[in-house]
């Protein structure tokens, strides 16, 4: 089949023909995010690949079920796995807040982010905290087959006696258990409760001012953040689903480590595709939160930033994501927004002379036609080579050349049939709004891409913000909008803008 799905999988290396397990079906798993802040712009573009992902597959009419968790316990500083503080509890220390209220509120604004960049819903989104029963049995299931051990309360991962089993530990990430045991030696604090460094904990017991525990029979404790993929992703999609996705920064440990897991359940792999999406790189590195080194999507659509020259909209992002495989880096620049600003805009602009256009009548099958529809057959073809946006893009752009030099008068409607025209706009339909997920921005007269939409948005981010008495971000929100000369007042109906 010409148009057969290939997708690269980060586990062999390859890429390979998609084959679902049951027909017509796919059931896909996705990491999502631990809400202990807002979200970033990296954290974004790993989500939107994964939307466009889900995108394509219902679009070639497979039925989805698309489960993205939220990571709402057990995700330690710096990744580790013992020894330091849970995101969320020390973000509620901080603050002095109950970590729920801490979720609660980078969920909500997550939610929000995921609106507004047009990101579809998952069609399950589960919480840890609200599998913890699920996760103490499938810790239990591992000890009863004999891959994790008790230590003073906490319960690790033999990773040790898992590597001698089952020759698969290191096979996702490329690594060797012999430098794994190497590096984590110099890292661990606690690894002198475990029997190998590499063994990771399932369970962790609690310090007495862990704020997050709950009872069990090794300790009162809480979950491993690996543990909990396992547990979401096997609740409901099976022990064995078929695409399992995340950022390529999760690949080790967490990612290694879930497949131990499930190894370790029922001694099987999760999944017969992972998925890995590449980073999104600030000043030619990796956007980290922790790291500094990060732009929040508000920067962006208010353009208040030492690193912009101007506002971009959402759908401009979306669509600099889009320039780029889901598998490359992508460096985020003030001039690579703006080369995606005008490629957006063309892009909108001869979709709508498409949708205007009509047939003059009588055209024939010549070899404009041919070409049109030999470009049709490309972007899906392209979007088939493991989700190549950039070259469907690519392919799309030719045919926007076609269709202003249609408008223009320089081609002819006598060279194409009605039908090819028919099915060119429904090509471009389906690309720019079911497949890419992108949404029409309305432009002002003066082209500056301040939308009535995009407005009410960030005045819902203010409101969102003053809720959560979060004063330092609403304050930012209306200087921003004061410096572009937009005056908000508020109203017992809410806020209302206008320009200064
Ligand atoms: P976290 O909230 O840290 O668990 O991350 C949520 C998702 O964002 C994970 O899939 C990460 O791999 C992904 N991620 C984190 N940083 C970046 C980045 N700079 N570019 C792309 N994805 C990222
Ligand atoms: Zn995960």
């Amino acid at each position: 089949m010409k148009n057969e799905l290939q997708v690269f999988n980060s586990y062999s290396g390859k890429k390979e023909v998609f084959k679902p397990i049951h027909e017509g079906q796919v059931g896909m798993y996705v990491c999502g995010p631990t809400v202990y802040s807002d979200v970033h712009l990296g954290n974004c573009r790993t989500f939107v690949s994964f939307d466009v992902v889900y995108r394509y597959l219902q679009y070639l009419g497979y039925k989805v079920r698309y489960v993205r968790n939220i990571t709402d316990v057990g995700h330690l500083e710096g990744d580790e796995d013992t020894g330091r503080e849970d995101k969320i509890a020390k973000k509620a220390r901080l603050e002095q807040l109950e970590p729920m209220e801490i979720v609660q509120r980078y969920m909500n604004g997550f939610h929000e982010m995921m609106k507004v960049f047009n990101v579809a819903a998952p069609a399950i989104e589960p919480r840890a905290t609200g599998h913890i029963p699920e996760q103490i049995e499938m810790v239990q299931t591992i000890l009863d087959n004999g891959l994790a051990y008790v230590k003073n309360g906490s319960v690790y991962f033999d990773t040790f006696k898992f590597a001698k089993e089952k020759n698969v530990y290191g096979t996702l990430s490329g690594r060797k258990i012999e430098d794994l045991i190497a590096e984590s030696r110099a890292n661990l604090k606690n690894q002198d409760e475990k029997n190998h460094p590499s063994d990771f904990a399932i369970w962790i017991k609690a310090a007495p001012e862990h704020l997050m525990r709950w009872n069990s029979p090794w300790s009162v404790g809480f979950p491993g953040w690996h543990l909990e993929c396992s547990v979401m992703s096997t609740k409901y999609l099976g022990e064995k689903f078929d695409i399992h996705g995340g950022g390529s920064d999760l690949k080790f440990p967490h990612h290694e480590n879930e497949i131990a897991q499930n190894y370790g359940v029922c001694g099987a792999a999760p999944c017969n595709y992972w998925l890995h999406g590449n980073m999104l790189l600030f000043n030619g590195k990796k956007m980290s939160k922790s790291d500094g080194n990060s732009i929040m999507p508000g920067e962006l659509f208010t353009g208040q930033s030492s690193h912009l020259t101007k506002a971009y909209s959402p759908m401009v992002v979306r669509f600099f994501m889009l320039q780029s495989h889901y598998s490359s880096t992508l460096d985020l620049t003030d001039e690579a927004l703006q080369a995606a600003e005008k490629g957006y805009r063309r892009l909108m602009e001869a979709l709508k002379v498409l949708q205007e256009m009509t047939h003059t009548g009588g055209g024939s099958a010549g070899a404009l036609d041919k070409e049109i529809n030999g470009l049709i057959d490309l972007a899906s073809e392209d979007m088939s080579d493991d989700f190549n946006t950039p070259k469907a893009l690519a392919s799309l752009f030719e045919l926007v050349t076609k269709i202003n030099s249609l408008k223009g008068g320089q081609l002819s409607f006598s060279d194409l049939t009605p039908d090819t025209l028919e099915r060119l706009k429904k090509t471009f339909n389906d690309f720019i709004f079911d497949i890419f997920g992108l949404l029409a921005e309305n432009f002002d007269s003066s082209g500056n891409g301040v939308v009535d939409g995009l407005m009410q948005l960030i005045l819902d981010m203010r409101q969102t913000a003053r809720t959560n008495k979060d004063w330092g971000t609403s304050d930012k929100i209306r200087d921003a909008l004061k410096e572009l000369e937009i005056v908000v007042k508020d109203g017992k109906d809410g806020a209302t803008w206008s320009k200064g």
